[in-house]
C-alpha cells in the first residue's frame, strides 16, 4: 500500500497545496514543478512513507533533503525563466536539481561527497531528467567552465557568499544561499547582480542548514 504510486500522487498534490500554495508560493512554475518530481524516489527506502512530510529528512552521507518549503521558497526567490541556465551547491539526493530541471534549460550541481554525487545522478538518470549534470567536487569554487550562470542556488549554509559564486552570476542574475556565523543558523540572503556588475543583497527567512564545507566554506 506504501509503495501505491497513487498514494504518493495524492500525498504530494497535498503536499504542494497545504505546504506551499497554502503558506506564501505563488510562483506557477514552482508550483509545478513541485507536482511533478515524485519525492518519494530521492529518499532512502525507509523514509518513503514520510517523503511528503513538513520537514528535512535523513540522506546518505549524514546529509539531508531539504524540507519541501524551503525548497520551495529558495527557487521561488531566484524568479526563473525557462530558459536560463542554472547552478546548485550542494546536489545531495538530487531532488532540488530534479525540480530545477522541470523550470529550467539546464541545471549544473556540483556535490562534495562522491556517494551522493553518484546517488543524485543514479536518480535523475532513472526518471529521465536529461538536462541535469552532476559533478563531484567543492562547489565553493563554483563551476567555471559553464559560467555565467542565470542563477545559483546553494543548498548548505556557510560564514559568507563565496567570491568564486559572485564572480560566476550573470549581469541581472540571482543568488540565495543560507548565510550565517554559526555553523547551524544562518539566514537566507538573495544577492542580484546588478547590470553594471555590482551586486545588491537582501535578507530573508531564518533557517537551518548542514555546513558547506570546502575552501570558501567552513574548513
Ligand atoms: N539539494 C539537496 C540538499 C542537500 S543538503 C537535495 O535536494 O537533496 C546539502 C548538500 O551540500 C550535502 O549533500 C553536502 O554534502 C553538500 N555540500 C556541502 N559542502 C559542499 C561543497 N563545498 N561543495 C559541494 N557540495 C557541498
Amino acid at each position: 500500500m506504501e509503495e501505491d504510486e497513487r498514494d504518493y500522487d495524492a500525498a504530494r498534490a497535498r503536499m504542494v497545496a497545504e505546504q506551499l500554495a497554502g503558506r506564501d508560493i505563488d510562483d506557477p512554475a514552482v508550483l509545478r514543478a513541485m507536482r511533478l518530481v515524485p519525492r518519494e524516489r530521492f529518499v532512502p527506502r525507509a523514509a518513503r512513507p514520510y517523503a511528503y512530510d513538513d520537514g528535512p529528512l535523513p540522506i546518505p552521507a549524514n546529509q539531508t533533503i531539504s524540507q519541501p518549503y524551503v525548497v520551495a521558497t529558495m527557487i521561488a526567490a531566484l524568479a526563473l525563466r525557462p530558459g536560463d541556465r542554472v547552478l546548485e551547491i550542494g546536489a545531495g539526493s538530487g531532488y532540488a536539481a530534479a525540480v530545477l530541471s522541470r523550470i529550467v534549460a539546464a541545471v549544473y550541481t556540483v556535490e562534495r561527497h562522491a556517494e551522493l554525487a553518484d546517488y543524485a545522478r543514479e536518480r535523475l538518470a532513472a526518471l529521465g531528467y536529461d538536462n541535469v549534470r552532476v559533478h563531484h567536487g567543492d562547489g565553493t569554487r563554483g563551476w567555471p567552465e559553464h559560467a555565467p550562470y542565470d542563477a545559483i542556488i546553494v543548498a548548505a549554509g556557510g560564514p559568507l557568499v563565496p567570491g568564486s559564486l559572485r564572480a560566476q552570476l550573470a549581469p541581472g542574475g540571482r543568488l540565495v544561499m543560507p548565510v550565517g556565523r554559526s555553523r547551524q543558523q544562518q539566514h537566507l540572503v538573495l544577492v542580484t547582480r546588478r547590470p553594471d556588475g555590482g551586486y545588491d543583497e537582501e535578507r530573508l527567512a531564518p533557517v537551518a542548514f548542514v555546513p558547506l564545507i570546502g575552501e570558501e566554506g567552513w574548513k
